[in-house]
């Protein structure tokens, strides 16, 4: 763990970090934001200084991944101002999954209310406007129980944690950036299971098959549908994207989480920018007919992929200067440097 550093650099009021070489670490912030709920009411603990917690041992989200976690940045803008994106879309994707989980949801106002003042309780550490970088916030969800049976828990804890980060995939984006994936005959998900739902225990069963790629020197697996091991389903914990002709494409399965960075690229190309769209099954042997092809999500943003191997079969892509407009879009939109038509960027109050 990097050692926290709580002191200032000169005017700037901002931590003492390398923020344009940071990587996707973990680096301990002054405070983070908890709720918990007991009998279907939540009450503010507000902000704490405490980055371990204190959890009753048979808490189901220990024994059986009864947890949910969301993904977000916040970025400086150019007018200095820190700004998250669709803050209420991922709340309204945690809210399924309470749902789901059979837990309390945790209501819209409260989940945005974490979320603005996690951040900008860490101010120092929402990384400077052009350094490349953006203060990673985590909110998540625990049901929490003095508990054996396989039930859903009676207490459930919200809390957001942040930490300042660079991009996700060494290198970040750009024409030289062309990452490589290994179609993995694993599952990270089971074909009407929780594939769609942000849960922890999707990703325990990620890491054997990310393990596996790493190992051949891949940088992530890329998974199948997993009811027949024909359609692309998704990568790591980003999804899948494909440009043919002049359509971008991207799958439409149940057992694929359902990426907001994935739902924002689709409405610029098609509203912005004026390209065809389609959410359909893509068969894996559709990419000897696909142009390019990149995955996305909050921690890789865009990220353009050069090589997916599957067994002795091997497809190798160039860069797209299309990848190039959607990802300057996009990341317009989140710092501030673009106009924002579609009402993404949700200002967090400073003071
Ligand atoms: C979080 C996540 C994504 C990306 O979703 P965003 O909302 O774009 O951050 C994609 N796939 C998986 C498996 C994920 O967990």
């Amino acid at each position: 763990m990097a050692k926290p550093r709580y002191y200032f650099t000169g005017e700037s009021q901002k931590a003492d970090l390398d923020f344009a070489n940071l990587g996707f670490d973990y680096i301990r912030c002054p405070y983070r934001f908890e709720a918990v709920c007991e009998h279907g009411v939540w009450r503010v603990r507000g902000l704490l200084e405490d980055s371990a917690m204190n959890l009753p041992e048979g808490s189901q989200c220990l024994h059986y991944g009864q947890q949910l976690f969301e993904g977000m940045k916040v970025y400086t803008g150019a007018d200095g101002k820190a700004y998250a994106f669709r803050p209420y879309d991922n709340a309204r994707r945690m809210a399924e999954g309470a749902r789901y989980l059979k837990g309390p949801e945790v209501p819209e106002e409260l989940f945005v209310r974490g979320v603005e003042e996690a951040a900008a309780a860490n101010l120092p550490f929402i990384p400077p406007h052009g350094s490349g970088a953006s203060l990673y916030l985590r909110p998540f969800y625990l049901g929490v129980d003095d508990n054996v049976g396989v039930k859903p828990a009676r207490r459930y804890i919200f809390r957001v944690f942040v930490t300042p980060v660079g991009p996700y995939f060494k290198g970040g984006f750009g024409p030289d950036q062309g990452k490589s994936f290994m179609v993995t005959s694993f599952d990270r998900a089971a074909p009407r299971g929780t594939g769609h739902v942000k849960a922890g225990g999707n990703y325990a069963s990620s890491f054997h098959p990310c393990f596996e790629a790493k190992k051949k020197g891949f940088d992530e697996a890329l998974y199948l549908d997993p009811a027949e091991h024909k359609y692309i389903d998704e990568i790591g914990a980003a999804n899948f994207l494909a440009l043919k002709g002049d359509t971008l494409i991207t799958p439409d399965s149940h057992s694929v989480l359902p990426s907001l960075t994935r739902m924002s690229l689709l409405e610029i190309a098609s509203q912005l920018l004026g390209w065809s769209t389609e959410e359909r099954q893509i068969p894996l042997e559709e990419l000897d007919e696909v142009d390019a092809t990149a995955c996305c999500g909050t921690a890789a943003i865009l990220t353009w992929i050069r090589r997916i191997v599957d067994g002795d079969r091997e497809w190798t892509f160039e860069f797209d200067d299309r990848w190039q407009q959607l990802h300057d879009s996009l990341v317009g939109i989140q710092t501030g440097a673009a106009d924002d038509p579609f009402g993404w960027r949700h200002e967090i109050p400073l003071d």
